[in-house]
């Protein structure tokens, strides 16, 4: 066997293992094998595709590549390592980027070192020279958009800038004319391949990942950061084109398909048009999210009083959202879960689709703390029920339980399917404030009658109930 059928077998196993891996992490309980998979599917891919470069390349190169490798696995590591769950959103969104670059310097590396020495060529190249002219075209576009989306989705789940939808006029226009400058332009580079018309697309692609992000409000942000993901996988393999790589092209095709499987899920979770949100936020003409209107008073409570209320009550309903995250409060919440059951309480959790800041984040925390798997619900599963609730308690979500979702057709988050948590006969909302939550909407569910606000962290307040029970 040659080195080079050995490489390509390797390539061939370590697709298998990517296709395991996804299979694994579709599910809790093989997530950890799914992981396993894509690490040895990896680690077997760099292997292969660094030998077969060894017979190219000169040792200065494979050592410059080794020693890329070394520095990219260690800050890799160092920072899986540093990130706090709540912060995972935000790195992912920034690798995301980091590939987005990479298909971007690919395209950029495949115009200037083979366009100029095929242009001196026969005519056979002529029609060769046309399609890689195309590869690299396509390949530039949507590394770019993935770039600069990717920094603004970063920014945006990180705090740095404001989650609203950046609202320009015509703004559906504008990334229309991008789309049709872009077609335009690739059509002119494959015809005549210049350094003035991949710069210029470029920076248009670059203009447009911008646009398309920082129009999307923050309640879609869900969406967003799986979309970018497709279109990461995407960009992978239009490298993998360029490069002649076929796992890169088997490997960016399972993350673009996957992801943009992800996408559309989570817009029929979210009642989302699939269609507006990668068009960034098309048709979504920018409701108002600065609200002033008066909801009137809202009404405190202590951790005592609540003790009391859970005392009294024979159904209880938990609702967890992204504050719960930020106070690790879930060990607490799992030990009040506990003490109730015990007294014959029914506990049972109600987890929206988007709550927190991943898919899935709830449910990890709470398995984490061994919360049982049988009364932890899907939204769908626990809202009809939420009107036959003694008490429910709303550990730091916000937008996930906003009535306006369901009520306001004017509000940003309309349309969104939320837990029916005023259904319930009481509702204890921990959270430190009167704070907005992701979306920036004020909530009304803080002011209804039978709403009461419980200020502070949430795991002390968890705490203090504990305490008085
Ligand atoms: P929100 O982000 O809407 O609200 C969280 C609430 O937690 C805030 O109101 C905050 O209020 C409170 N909080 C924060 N820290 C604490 C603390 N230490 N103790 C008590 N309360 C605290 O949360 P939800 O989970 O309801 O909604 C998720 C939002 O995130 C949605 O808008 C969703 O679209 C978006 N999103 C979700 C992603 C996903 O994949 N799940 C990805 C990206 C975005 P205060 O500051 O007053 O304490």
């Amino acid at each position: 066997m040659t080195a080079t059928t050995a490489a390509f077998a390797a390539y061939i196993v370590a697709g298998l293992l990517f296709i395991l891996s996804l299979a694994g992490l579709s599910r809790h309980e093989s997530a950890k094998a799914g992981n396993t998979f894509g690490m040895a599917g990896m680690a077997i891919a760099l292997v292969a595709t660094i030998g077969l470069a060894s017979r190219s390349v000169s040792a200065l190169g494979i050592g410059l590549l080794a020693v890329a490798v070394v520095i990219g696995a260690a800050i890799g590591l160092w920072r899986a390592r540093q990130v706090e769950m709540t912060g995972m959103p935000e790195l992912i969104a920034i690798l995301h980027s980091f590939v987005g670059l990479a298909a971007v310097l690919v395209g950029w590396n495949g115009y200037l070192s083979v366009e100029a020495n095929l242009a001196e060529q026969t005519e056979v190249t002529g029609s060769l020279l046309g399609i890689h002219s195309a590869e690299v075209s396509i390949g530039v576009f949507i590394g770019a958009v993935t770039f600069t989306g990717s920094i603004v989705a970063f920014l945006k789940l990180s705090g740095r800038i404001k989650s609203n939808p950046l609202m320009l006029p015509a703004h559906n226009l504008l990334n229309l004319g991008a789309l049709v400058a872009f077609v335009v332009l690739t059509v002119v580079f494959v015809l005549e391949p210049s350094l003035l018309i991949l710069s210029l697309l470029t920076l248009i692609a670059l203009a447009l990942g911008w646009h398309l992000v920082a129009s999307i409000g923050g309640g879609d942000m869900p969406v967003v950061v799986s979309m970018l993901n497709s279109y990461s996988g995407w960009a992978a393999a239009a490298s993998g084109f360029l490069l002649g790589n076929d796992l890169l092209i088997i490997t960016g095709a399972l993350v673009g398909s996957s992801g943009a499987y992800l996408s559309y899920i989570m817009c029929r979770a979210m009642n989302r048009s699939f269609i507006s949100v990668i068009a960034g936020g098309f048709g979504n003409e920018g409701a108002a999210s600065t609200d002033d209107r008066d909801y009137g008073e809202h009404t405190e409570i202590d951790a005592e009083s609540v003790a009391e209320l859970l005392k009294d009550a024979s159904s209880v309903v938990i609702t967890p959202g992204y504050g719960m995250a930020v106070a690790q409060a879930q060990s607490a919440v799992a030990e009040l879960t506990r003490h109730l059951r015990d007294k014959g309480v029914d506990v049972r959790f109600g987890i929206h689709p988007v709550a927190g800041r991943l898919p899935g984040h709830m449910n990890v925390l709470l398995a984490e703390a061994k919360v049982p798997y049988d009364i932890v619900l899907e939204m769908d599963e626990i809202n009809d029920d939420l009107a036959d609730t003694d008490v429910v308690l709303v550990i730091g979500a916000n937008d996930t339980v906003n009535p306006a979702a369901t009520e306001d057709p004017s509000s940003p988050i309309a349309g969104m399917p939320v837990l029916k948590v005023w259904e319930a006969e009481r509702v204890v909302v921990f959270k430190r404030s009167m704070n907005t939550g992701y979306a920036g909407v004020q909530n009304p569910l803080f002011f209804r009658e039978n709403s009461r606000m419980l200020f502070g962290d949430a795991r002390e307040r968890v705490e203090d109930i504990l305490r008085a029970l």
